[in-house]
């Protein structure tokens, strides 16, 4: 039997910053996925969900504007913080972060415990 990576962190606490990375990418079976969850083309699930990336050629998840951290992937439900594609979600999300520790979550917990704030998002980008 497979065994269960035990993971120290908790993305339901979390406002999912891994998934404002610019470059997500998508490879081909991640793209027939999201095309039948979508119902549509190969083709037209590439125009519609994805973007080229001009340096390696290869097809990323498309972003879009995000609340708390400027942007983020067009499949993150901005309220509930939650995959809208979850089922069909490329195996770079399925991988993420591949450890038993996310670094964004520690800082995020530190952050919260620092400033005794519960709900707080922690951002490094701290522009006025
Ligand atoms: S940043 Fe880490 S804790 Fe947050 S959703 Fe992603 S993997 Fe989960
Ligand atoms: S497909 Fe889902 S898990 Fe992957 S980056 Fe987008 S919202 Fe996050």
């Amino acid at each position: 039997m497979r065994k269960k990576l035990r993971v120290l962190y908790n993305c339901s606490n979390c406002p999912a910053w891994c998934c404002t990375y610019p470059r997500v990418e998508v490879n081909d079976p991640d793209i027939e996925r999201l095309a039948a969850f979508f119902g549509l083309s190969r083709s037209a699930t590439i125009k519609k969900h994805l973007r080229k990336d001009s340096e390696s050629g290869r097809f990323l998840l498309r972003q879009r504007r995000d609340d708390y951290f400027d942007h983020a992937c067009k499949f993150l439900d901005k309220k509930t913080r939650m995959c809208k594609v979850y089922h069909a979600r490329p195996l770079a999300c399925r991988r993420y972060p591949g450890t038993a520790r996310c670094g964004y979550y520690d800082f995020l917990m530190a952050e919260r415990d620092r400033q005794r704030d519960d709900s707080l998002i922690a951002t490094t980008d701290h522009r006025p």
